[in-house]
């Protein structure tokens, strides 16, 4: 490739909204087999809603649940205080806070354990069965649920409904015409990730992975193809490091944007094809 091809290239990407860190990056483009997608933030807008407050008391749940996500940083726990504001809940101080990476929160609270995240972080509190098949229910429809445990016991359940971008179908339906095999990677429970895929058409769902874990199972994918990996860099700027080519959110976090290779500046997905159209006609070009 000359380098004045290149940077035609790249300055053809940038007019898109599409930055390119190197013309190295652009080459690699033209040779990948594989997309990757973060779900939270990515396939979906990362401006989760609260949509359902389950449990017998659904104000005391809701007011141990924002007294728990006050000081945490996930988008979760913005729904959730956003929700406690509008219902006018009070905040209540808690003691010994612990955010656990990809499993939610715990702290005492009135000098009793209290807790909120997925099921690997309320494993050893019982849940009775009408939560269970909430729980079920909920996920089935798209919702990420986390579960609110107190003094010992479940009592009650949150659901949380973050919706897909607007570009999100159009673009993997676009990647897929090109033959690319699409995948999204999340922290989210099987359920819940199984009902986004379908929504915007993505075929194979790698769900429950930790954010340890996330960079790992890049490196698998790198077995069988060339891979680019889209996130935010929220429990995944390992993984925009481990792909071969790191496509970060615009709206992502600073270490995403310094972690990836491609930025996506608007934030639209339909981004990655435009930036894996320019790097094919770049290199057809020079041929
Ligand atoms: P993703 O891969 O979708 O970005 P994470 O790895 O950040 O998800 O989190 C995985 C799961 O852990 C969430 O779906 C949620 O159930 C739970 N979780 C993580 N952090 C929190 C929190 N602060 N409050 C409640 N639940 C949480
Ligand atoms: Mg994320």
């Amino acid at each position: 490739a000359t380098p004045t091809a290149l940077m035609v290239g790249t300055n053809r990407a940038a007019k898109l909204g599409v930055l390119l860190k190197n013309g190295e990056v652009l080459q690699k483009m033209t040779t990948v087999t594989t997309v990757v997608f973060d779900k939270t933030g990515t396939i979906t807008t990362g401006q989760p809603v609260v949509t359902d407050i389950i449990g017998d008391d659904p104000q005391q749940v809701l007011q141990v649940a924002a007294s728990l996500e006050k000081d945490s940083e996930h988008p979760l726990a913005s729904a959730i205080m956003e929700r406690a504001q509008a219902d006018h809940v009070a905040v209540q101080a808690v003691a010994d806070f612990m955010a656990h990476s990809g499993q939610g929160v715990m702290a005492r609270l009135n000098g009793k354990p209290a807790l909120i995240g997925n099921a690997k972080l309320t494993k050893n509190l019982a849940m009775k069965s009408s939560f269970q098949d909430q729980l079920r229910k909920l996920q089935a429809q798209a919702k990420t649920v986390v579960i609110v445990g107190y003094a010992g016991q479940v009592i009650g359940l949150i659901a949380i409904q973050d919706t897909p971008q607007p570009q999100a179908q159009a673009a993997i339906a676009a990647l897929k015409k090109q033959g690319m095999q699409t995948v999204m990677l999340t922290g989210d429970s099987h359920r819940v990730a199984q009902a986004i895929a379908q929504q915007v058409g993505i075929d194979e769902v790698l769900a429950e992975v930790s954010p340890n874990e996330k960079a790992n199972q890049i490196a698998a994918l790198r077995h069988q193809g060339v891979v680019a990996f889209v996130g935010d860099g929220i429990n995944d700027a390992p993984a925009l490091t481990m792909a071969d080519v790191g496509i970060a959110m615009g709206s992502g976090t600073d270490i995403a944007i310094e972690s990836g290779d491609v930025v996506l500046v608007h934030n639209d997905l339909y981004g990655v094809v435009k930036a894996l159209a320019i790097s094919r006609k770049t290199f057809s070009r020079i041929k």
